[in-house]
């Protein structure tokens, strides 16, 4: 008997779809377990499937996540409203395949005392009040020296968020690498930043130093904390990777046409 969680967006079309969802998956004998789920449902945005992945980021390896978008598709959803019946007939016909999509990891460090976060999309360092120093080491050896307002680095699944207004590439899921873009880089006779998004090798540890993180957040996906008191952020690509049920061909460059074009 399959185990399911349902993470919902709280409109009233969500609702209504959640409840027409339990019936279906208790009629197909699906049990429900907020727990210890094996089926996590989202029912929402893109937003609501990153809440869900950070819900159960302490069972990715057995949760498989299947996303039922509110509005438009989104990126991390497969299902309208309008395909409910399609879903439950993918269901019942238990054929899928179960896509792993990288995590990107921050280890966000005071001394020898470090945090460990994870993101889906991306983290973003940031400083909103005044001008950001941040000096960039790539695998311990140093870069350059940023100005500005801040730094994005993205998951090849979160190249189609944030990074993307930033006017950093979009990367095929599979291709396993991270993404370095700007965020209002300061360029001129004193300051000088590459000022082109970089893509790494899954094997690359990329390293943030400042003179302080006063005033600087870190955005995790859709959370933040506050960086003072930190000394430095290593990136790199997780152990962790989030699983998504798929039961349609999945082309991600028809994804992007239908989200963009
Ligand atoms: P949300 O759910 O409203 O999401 C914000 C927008 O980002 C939505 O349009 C959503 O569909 C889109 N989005 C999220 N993940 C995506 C992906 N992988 N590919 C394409 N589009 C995607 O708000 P939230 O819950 O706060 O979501 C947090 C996310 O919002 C962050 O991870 C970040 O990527 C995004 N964001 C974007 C900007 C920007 O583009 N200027 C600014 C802040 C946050």
């Amino acid at each position: 008997m399959a185990r399911y969680s349902i993470i919902m967006r709280e409109d009233q079309l969500s609702i209504s779809l959640a409840s027409k969802l339990m019936d279906e998956l208790s009629a197909l004998g699906y049990l429900r377990d907020d727990e210890n789920p094996e089926i996590v449902f989202t029912i929402g945005g893109d937003g609501t499937m990153l809440k869900a992945v950070h819900h159960y980021l302490h069972r990715l390896e057995t949760v498989r996540f299947i996303g039922i978008h509110t509005g438009k598709l989104g990126f991390y959803t497969d299902f309208i409203p309008d395909e409910m019946d399609e879903l439950i007939s993918y269901l019942k016909s238990g054929t899928y395949t179960d896509y792993a999509f990288p995590l990107l990891k921050a280890k966000v460090c005071k001394g020898e005392s470090c945090s460990v976060y994870h993101a889906l999309n991306e983290f973003t360092i940031m400083n909103a009040v005044r001008t950001q120093h941040l000096d960039v080491y790539i695998n311990a050896e140093w870069f350059e020296s940023f100005q500005g307002t801040g730094l994005c680095i993205s998951t090849p699944s979160g190249s189609s968020a944030y990074n993307k207004s930033l006017g950093g590439a979009l990367v095929h899921p599979q291709i396993k690498s991270f993404q370095l873009t700007e965020i209002a880089s300061i360029n001129n006779n004193v300051y000088r930043t590459i000022s082109s998004p970089m893509i790494f090798p899954c094997d690359t540890t990329l390293t943030l130093k400042a003179r302080d993180f006063n005033e600087v957040i870190l955005t995790i996906d859709h959370e933040h904390i506050e960086l003072k008191g930190y000394d430095e952020i290593h990136f790199s690509i997780s152990e962790l990777q989030v699983y998504f049920r798929r039961f349609k061909e999945d082309n991600f460059w028809r994804r992007v046409q239908r989200a963009f074009l």
